[in-house]
């Protein structure tokens, strides 16, 4: 079915989604264009009420919800989908511009939104199972659980929070998204269009300021938080959700390594490495932030991602070719600083970028670009092997022996991703299945998708999204037992 206009939307002005309603404050907050420092559009901070309302809104919507079926709700996944698909320029525009992520980019996460839909418009029903035992029969079920939070990040502001949507409604949830002051933009106007296939108060939408966030995962009405950012904030999101024993799925931050073994092919991995390292101003969670090397081609396979990494173009959004747009807020571009500071003051080798005053910012207006920067051999203990940068620089590290690859890539409390080149099948299968981490790609840089679980080991995470598990991370389980006859 072709999209269509179902009703007209505007790009301009913003507001909280509050049973089917637009809604204001009298305090508004905005985000700041990456490319040039200057604000975007204002949007009501979200006040007590505004969340005392959403969470009524919700679970009314829930009671009624969680009697449709499976095959309803996916139905009504389908419209929203044809709704979104009307405004997919739009989107696409408005993600770039709150991020400043290359347009080519942003219409990548918006497509990727399409395939996701996809996803769960042909997904079947995850059953439970049942026993006919000679005595009684036990039924084991998935439920819905009521109400959902999707407290969302900056990074992939669209995409995201649409992971979340999805599968809390499909499921059978209510779903209040948080999305993150700094991209307020696009979660917005997703919940927004999402209200033209969802009933009023299923799918709502509240930002604000710092005290949104524990408002949510304090209050007593929701009953499930999906988080998705830095690890420090998702412990104290757990620490929080114990005083009502709220089910949690955390996806958190990853300082994931990539391993080249050496039999890789280095012309054919190089750029494999640079995107997986640098993709999206390398602000990804599952960006490769370590990379081991072997020693017998370490001179040259620096010396190639070198090379690949210097060609990748650093610019606005709507610049021919781009591959890097900016740093998405200042606060990050500071912390990214500090990498380099550290970095420069450590008299580390930079292999590329690093000149300056501790950034290789090219200060275009006031916009908050650094170009890449890579790091020759800096020591296991240093700041940027122990630290997660999520930004444009990476260490590069030499090792001897595979065993010691794998011990040094899994020496951190973060467990999210790895990635792993080179040709030996086996010993690809094998190094994979060493690597402590949630996810693993081999011979290709990271690259989730709808159908594959995703989520951290260790500090990284609890529960996944994404796959069905992701879907049942909406659900409780019951089980009912009838004894026979
Ligand atoms: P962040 O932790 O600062 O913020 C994430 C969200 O939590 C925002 O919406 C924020 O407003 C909210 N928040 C802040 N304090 C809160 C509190 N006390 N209670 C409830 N909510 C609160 O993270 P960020 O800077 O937006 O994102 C970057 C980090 O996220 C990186 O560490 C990155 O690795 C991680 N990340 C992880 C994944 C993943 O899937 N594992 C994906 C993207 C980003």
């Amino acid at each position: 079915m072709a999209p269509s206009r179902l009703e007209t939307i505007s790009f301009t002005t913003f507001y909280n989604i509050v049973n089917a309603e637009p809604r204001y404050a009298k305090t508004e907050y905005h985000g700041v264009d990456p490319t040039t420092g200057d604000p975007n559009w204002d949007v009501p901070v979200a006040t007590a009420i505004d969340v005392e309302d959403a969470v009524a809104a919700a679970n009314k919507a829930f009671e009624q919800w969680k009697t449709t079926t499976w095959g309803y709700r996916t139905e009504r996944i389908a419209r929203f989908k044809d709704a979104l698909e009307a405004y997919k320029e739009e989107m696409t525009d408005l993600l770039a511009k709150e991020t400043g992520k290359p347009r080519q980019f942003a219409a990548a996460e918006v497509d990727n939104c399409f395939k996701f839909m996809d996803w769960h418009i042909g997904l079947k029903e995850p059953k439970g199972e049942t026993y006919d035992l000679p005595e009684k029969y036990v039924v084991n079920k998935f439920v819905p659980l009521g109400v959902a939070a999707a407290i969302c990040p900056w990074n992939f502001p669209l995409l995201l929070s649409l992971g979340k949507v999805l599968p809390a409604v499909q499921m059978g949830n209510a779903v209040i998204v948080k999305p993150s002051p700094f991209t307020p933009y696009t979660a917005l106007k997703m919940v927004e269009i999402a209200n033209q296939a969802f009933p009023p108060g299923l799918v709502q939408a509240l930002g604000g300021d710092d005290k949104l966030g524990p408002m949510l995962v304090e209050h007593p009405d929701i009953h499930k938080i999906s988080f998705t950012g830095s690890t420090a904030t998702g412990k104290k999101v757990m620490a929080a959700a114990a005083k009502t024993v709220k089910r949690v799925t955390l996806e958190m931050g990853g300082n994931d390594a990539c391993i080249v073994l050496p039999d890789a092919d280095i012309a054919k991995v190089a750029p494999l490495v640079a995107m997986g390292a640098f993709f999206n101003t390398a602000q990804v969670c599952i960006a490769s932030k370590r990379i081991y090397v072997h020693s017998s081609m370490y001179e040259p396979f620096l010396a190639a991602l070198t090379a690949v990494t210097r060609s990748l173009k650093v610019g606005s959004s709507n610049d021919e070719g781009v591959m890097l747009g900016p740093v998405q807020n200042v606060m990050q571009y500071d912390k990214v600083k500090s990498f380099f500071r550290d970095a420069q003051e450590q008299g580390y080798k930079f292999a590329l970028g690093g000149s300056g005053d501790g950034d290789s910012s090219k200060g275009k207006g006031k916009g908050y670009f650094i170009n890449p920067a890579i790091i020759d051999n800096p020591p296991d203990d240093s700041y940027i092997v122990r630290e997660e940068p999520f930004g444009p620089i990476v260490p590069v590290q030499k090792y001897e022996d595979l065993d010691d690859a794998v011990r040094r890539a899994n020496d951190t409390k973060q467990g999210l991703g790895a990635t792993v080149f080179g040709k030996d099948e086996q010993l690809l299968q094998d190094v994979a299945e060493r690597l402590e981490a949630g996810s693993v790609w081999v011979n290709t840089f990271p690259d989730p998708g709808p159908e594959a679980q995703f989520g951290g080991v260790k500090e990284s995470g609890i529960g996944t999204e994404f796959g069905t598990m992701g879907v049942l991370a909406y659900a409780n389980v019951k089980s009912i037992t009838t004894v026979k006859g």
